[in-house]
């Protein structure tokens, strides 16, 4: 049975790299009807933040990920918080130890930086230089028997040797170990590194595959040598490609959100998210580009995945949630916007005006969040045109013209409404000569406030005459 885990660490919010590695694994495990595990990684409790480990949970839920063991979730293989795991990690060296794959470091952190200093000031690779793993048996143990702080290192083999991954994603890649350094495996504090900590509880949990960054593929000699070490047989490994800002920097705050949480509160949905991630760094063998959950899980393979970095682009997130947000029945929508209409000041209107209100706009949102800018011309007193192409286009000599044209049409019938409103419209373009574009866009912008309105048709249907008049009349006098 394949068994996957995400094993985040607790630093702060989910990242929808994190999300991505998460998802990538779940379609995984759901294609093969597996097992998905959540692993808290917190070794490093200085990194530690409160309250990470609850956000993280929770924007999987959110999300639609589901998790088969975890810490809350049962299982037989926990406990799955690395900080409630430390005597395994312990019995691991001591083994890692008695056979001679690893030894005890005494070096002080003052010494291993003036080393380093000395090895880039020469141009070299800082790493260490070997020194307490060339000590005698007998006076490591001494040393560490008298209680001297130390550290445990793992031997990396002293003829160098080519240690070869066979990637899901990137097939062979091989790095030789003399690019890497004896690994502390175990701080002072007893807390193990992730190196220590991941191989030994991938092996104990069973997992089948491991799925993680590309920022993590040179540590694999490293996993490697552990696996071969302990004689234990290694799991499979997919190293996902790094997600891009357009300008190709590595994904970061400074180019927009990035984490999962500032996507909800922005109003996008958990369906169209998983969709649009799924897309980073995957494709499928066509050019179809929505799917379901079903259809991803039906559809995914590492095969598929790319090895090159993939670009967030926002302009298509914010197309795709469009479309799931068009795809919505009405009602499902209405409850999706309720929290978002809590925070306007439309929470108390009508409840079938605001209905009405949110079919019309439906086809136009691209968020859910923009509901509380797009109520305002259906509930204000008066509402105004904050974008500038409104007033811009509204000011224009031939704008005015089709306006005051339809003001007079408009006071010579009883009503307006979605039967009547071309036979009007028509009649401006008799009187004004003007047709086509400059004829429709000055009353969409003067009624809907907006370049990319709700359609017309319909929001005079429900305006009505005398809130249509009074509309046009206010956008006569920009
Ligand atoms: N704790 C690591 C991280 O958050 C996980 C890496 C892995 O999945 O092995 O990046």
């Amino acid at each position: 049975m394949v068994r996957l885990r995400f094993a985040p660490s607790p630093t702060g919010f989910l990242h929808v790299g994190g999300l991505r590695t998460a998802l990538f694994s779940w379609l995984y495990v759901r294609q093969h009807a597996g097992k998905f595990i959540f692993r808290l990684e917190d070794t490093d409790q200085k990194r530690k933040v409160e309250g990470a480990e609850n956000d993280l949970i929770r924007m999987l839920e959110w999300a639609g990920i589901d998790l088969d063991e975890g810490p809350g979730f049962g299982g037989d293989f926990g406990p799955y918080r690395q900080s409630e795991r430390l005597d395994i990690y312990q019995e691991h060296v001591r083994k890692l130890l008695d056979d001679g794959n690893a030894y005890p470091c005494f070096c002080s952190a003052e010494r291993l930086e003036k080393l380093k200093d000395d090895q880039r000031a020469k141009g070299d690779t800082p790493r260490y230089d070997g020194l307490c793993r060339m000590l005698q048996q007998e006076e490591s143990s001494r040393r560490v028997d008298s209680g001297e702080q130390h550290v445990v290192r793992m031997k990396i083999p002293e003829v160098p040797e080519t240690i070869v991954l066979q990637d899901l994603i990137r097939g062979n890649v091989s790095i030789d170990t003399s690019q890497t350094e004896d690994q502390v495996l175990l701080k002072s504090d007893g807390f193990p590194t992730y190196h220590l900590a991941v191989v030994v509880d991938d092996h104990l949990m069973q997992i089948t595959h491991v799925v993680r960054g590309e920022e993590w593929l040179p540590s694999f000699p490293k996993h490697l040598l552990l696996y071969r070490y302990f004689g234990w047989t290694p799991p499979e490994f997919a190293h996902l490609p790094l997600i891009l800002n357009p300008d190709r920097s590595k994904l970061s705050k400074r180019q927009g959100d990035v984490a999962v949480e500032d996507f909800l509160d922005q109003g996008f949905l958990p369906e169209a998210l998983l969709n649009f991630i799924a897309l980073l760094g995957w494709s499928p063998a066509d050019d179809q580009e929505l799917f379901s959950l079903t259809e991803l899980v039906k559809e995914f393979s590492f095969e598929r995945v790319n090895k090159s970095g993939a670009v967030f682009d926002r302009d298509k997130f914010n197309w795709m949630n469009q479309q799931y947000i068009q795809q919505l029945e009405l009602n499902d929508l209405q409850q999706r916007l309720l929290p978002f209409l809590d925070k306007t000041p439309y929470a108390g209107e009508d409840t079938v005006l605001l209905k009405k209100a949110f079919g019309i706009l439906q086809p136009r949102l691209l968020t859910l969040r923009e509901i509380g800018q797009r109520l305002s011309i259906f509930f204000d007193e008066s509402p105004q045109a904050t974008d500038p192409e409104v007033f811009k286009l509204l000011q224009e000599e031939t704008s005015k013209q089709v306006l005051s044209a339809f003001i007079k049409e408009l006071e010579s019938v009883e009503k307006l409404g979605e039967d009547n409103l071309s036979g009007l419209v028509k009649n401006v373009q008799l009187t004004t000569n003007i047709k086509g574009k400059n004829l429709w866009m000055p009353l969409r912008y003067a009624i809907t406030l907006e370049v990319q309105g709700p359609d017309l048709k319909l929001i005079v249907d429900l305006f009505g005459k005398q809130k249509c008049l009074r509309l046009l009349r206010s956008a006569l006098e920009l």
